[in-house]
């Protein structure tokens, strides 16, 4: 048998005594001096850190990304030229619950991935959806208040999430997904991810288009309903840890197939949809799927609290040949996520193993809570910029195309005004089979429950408006007048 290490102190002194206190006679009391003890009980009161205020309950493994298609005519990115494997981490997640909640239960999933490229990380935020609630992150914070528990019951509120989706109808399309079959999936595995957000990409030619990436499971999508997952959640609430950890156990390694659609920038203006709306998306037979590749995950983490807790994932982090849209709830997450981590996990997050580059990191950011890595300037004489000692300077080769912005006067716009909210709901609905559609009425009934009657009312009007057979059918299955939906309630 191998010997075993000497176990010491964090400042590595031999330990004689892991199993003793130090006490005055054998029935106490503790000495002060006893420094280990305290040592483990404080570090122990210091073992959690905040849980994230979304997205808390995670499932997470590394993996590579390969690009077999030549896409260079859209982007210059090292990582998505024909040929490159990329080392990534995946992390998926529930946006709602808490993290001991259970895995198998109906809501958005996060579908974040991290590339670690030569010209730094590139993070690609995304869900299992294409779309998203709401479309301006003014309303972000209200609308996730509604998903977390009341201030009074502590519990969660259905009249909150229904009140504030039936106020809100650029949310039916994301509401339709997640009353669907795709709302509750078996395993990360079983779903599809979305990048949701139009990103942009620039060529060697400093040309850019406008694009969105989708990641295509190739496991097939499988889905639990309400009642099938009920069982599963009394038997095992870490269904999906257990389904992805295992699966990379046994060499079962997913696979997600990468697919972008490209759309040029002067098209962006051509559409009934706002292509920069996040509530829409770009219709297949308008800009088909191109293949670009996979990502396959293939190795579990050897510590889930630092690989997968200690994550970091952020818009923000994009790489030459890749940037961002005029989305609006892209740009507020390109501020809000950075600054989540850095209230989460602190001020150099970035330095955690997990998130650091694997690339060379030249920053003039200072000193602060956990400095413990040398200055990354070039110099340690030069620590600030401009410098005459050799420090990293900037390159004007990254710069980006002009992006060019409307000429209208800066104003509070209704996001509303214009929009038809309904039209991409109703189109998904009449993809839906019969049975389908009994389910997502189901899904929503089981949801409404005790919801008031006047709410309910006014989501059924939404829903009449993106297919009278969807209002129809919803409100049947609700017990509700055909008045109601026949003409429907105005919002
Ligand atoms: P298409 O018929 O070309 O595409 C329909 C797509 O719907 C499918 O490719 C599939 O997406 C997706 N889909 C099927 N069932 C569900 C479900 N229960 N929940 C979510 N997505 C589902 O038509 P369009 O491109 O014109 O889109 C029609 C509607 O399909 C849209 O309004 C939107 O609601 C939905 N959709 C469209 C996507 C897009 O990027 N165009 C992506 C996802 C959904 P996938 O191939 O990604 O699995």
């Amino acid at each position: 048998m191998a010997k075993k290490p000497i176990l010491t102190t964090t400042a590595g002194n031999p330990i004689a005594d892991n199993q003793n206190s130090l006490t005055a006679g054998p029935r106490g009391p503790l000495l002060l001096q006893d420094y280990q003890l305290i040592e483990k009980l404080a570090h122990q009161n210091r073992e959690r850190i905040p849980e994230r205020t979304v997205h808390a309950k995670g499932w997470g493994a590394l993996g590579d990304l390969v690009i077999t298609a030549d896409i260079s005519k859209y982007t210059k990115a090292k990582a998505l030229q024909k040929g490159a494997r990329t080392s990534m981490l995946a992390r998926f997640s529930t946006v709602a619950g808490e993290l001991g909640a259970a895995d198998a239960e109906r809501d958005v999933r996060g579908f974040a991935l991290k590339f670690y490229t030569e010209d730094g990380n590139w993070d690609l935020v995304g869900n299992n959806t294409p779309v998203f609630f709401v479309r301006d992150p003014y309303k972000f914070a209200d609308f996730i208040h509604t998903q977390k528990r009341h201030p009074r019951t502590n519990m969660r509120s259905p009249t909150a999430m229904w009140d504030f989706w039936s106020l809100s109808p650029e949310s039916l399309h994301q509401v339709t997904i997640l009353m669907s079959d795709r709302g509750l999936p078996i395993s990360p595995m079983h779903m599809n991810g979305y990048g949701s957000h139009t990103y942009s990409m620039v060529n060697a030619r400093n040309e850019r288009v406008w694009v969105k990436f989708h990641f295509k499971t190739e496991q097939g999508h499988r889905h639990y309903t309400n009642a099938e997952a009920s069982e599963v959640v009394g038997k095992n609430r870490e269904s999906f840890q257990e389904a992805l950890f295992g699966a990379i156990e046994k060499g079962k390694f997913p696979r997600w197939k990468l697919q972008i659609q490209v759309m040029p920038e002067k098209n962006a203006g051509k559409h009934w949809y706002n292509p920069f709306d996040l509530t829409k998306v770009w219709p297949h037979g308008d800009y088909p799927p191109i293949d670009v590749g996979y990502f396959e995950l293939n190795k579990n983490p050897e510590n889930y609290f630092q690989e997968i807790e200690l994550a970091a994932f952020s818009p923000s982090n994009v790489v030459p040949g890749i940037s961002w849209s005029p989305d609006k709830m892209l740009q507020a997450r390109i501020f809000s996520y950075a600054d989540a981590h850095r209230y989460r996990l602190g001020t150099h997050y970035e330095h955690l193993p997990v998130n650091a580059a694997r690339c060379p990191v030249h920053a003039y950011h200072k000193d602060g809570p956990m400095r413990f890595f040398p200055a990354e300037t070039g110099n340690v004489d030069a620590y600030y910029e401009p410098n005459s000692f050799n420090g990293a300077v900037q390159d004007e080769r990254y710069k980006e195309p002009p992006m060019e912005i409307s000429s209208e006067a800066a104003d509070r716009y209704n996001h509303r005004d214009g929009n038809d909210d309904y039209r991409q709901p109703g189109d998904l609905f009449r993809l839906m089979s019969r049975e389908s559609r009994e389910r997502l009425f189901n899904n929503y009934a089981d949801a409404m429950a005790g919801v008031p009657v006047e709410i309910i009312k006014r989501q059924v009007a939404h829903c009449y408006k993106a297919d009278p057979a969807y209002g129809e059918g919803l409100a049947a299955r609700m017990g509700l007048s055909a008045r109601i939906h026949s003409s429907p309630v105005a919002v």
